[in-house]
């Protein structure tokens, strides 16, 4: 249905990525670090919500969550990651994906990443 191997990181971009108190006691955990440290490193309060995930530059999809590896696209802490990261997208199909996949095969291009910008013709 999906290939999150075969993706850019799509979701993990997301600018809202809300975690609750134990996950980021597992981030704590997972880094080695004590909880009010974990808060300050890792997350920040916005747009409502007490955790949000930090985020950094990204050359593809202008910023993504700071535990995402942007040479390798992927997650840097796979085993210590938050609840919402494991449930995503659920057991349905990926949306993202699916328009990815409708792109490489349009444009005879199955390495592309991109679902925005078209070859010239
Ligand atoms: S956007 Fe979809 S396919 Fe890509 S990493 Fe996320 S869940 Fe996987
Ligand atoms: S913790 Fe990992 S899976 Fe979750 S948004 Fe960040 S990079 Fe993606």
């Amino acid at each position: 249905m999906y290939n999150c191997l075969k993706c850019p990181g799509f979701c993990c971009s997301y600018p809202v990525i809300a975690i609750n108190k134990r996950d980021v006691e597992r981030l704590a955990r997972f880094h080695g670090v004590d909880f009010d440290t974990a808060v300050k490193r890792y997350t920040k309060s916005a747009h409502g919500h007490k955790y949000l995930l930090r985020r950094k530059a990204d050359p593809h999809f202008g910023k993504i969550c700071r535990f995402f590896d942007t040479e390798e696209r992927r997650c840097t802490i796979y085993k210590g990651r938050p609840s919402v990261c494991r449930s995503y997208p659920g057991p349905g199909r990926c949306g993202y994906y699916d328009f990815l996949s409708f792109e490489r095969r349009a444009q005879d291009d199955p390495d592309r990443v991109a679902i925005t910008d078209h070859k010239e013709n």
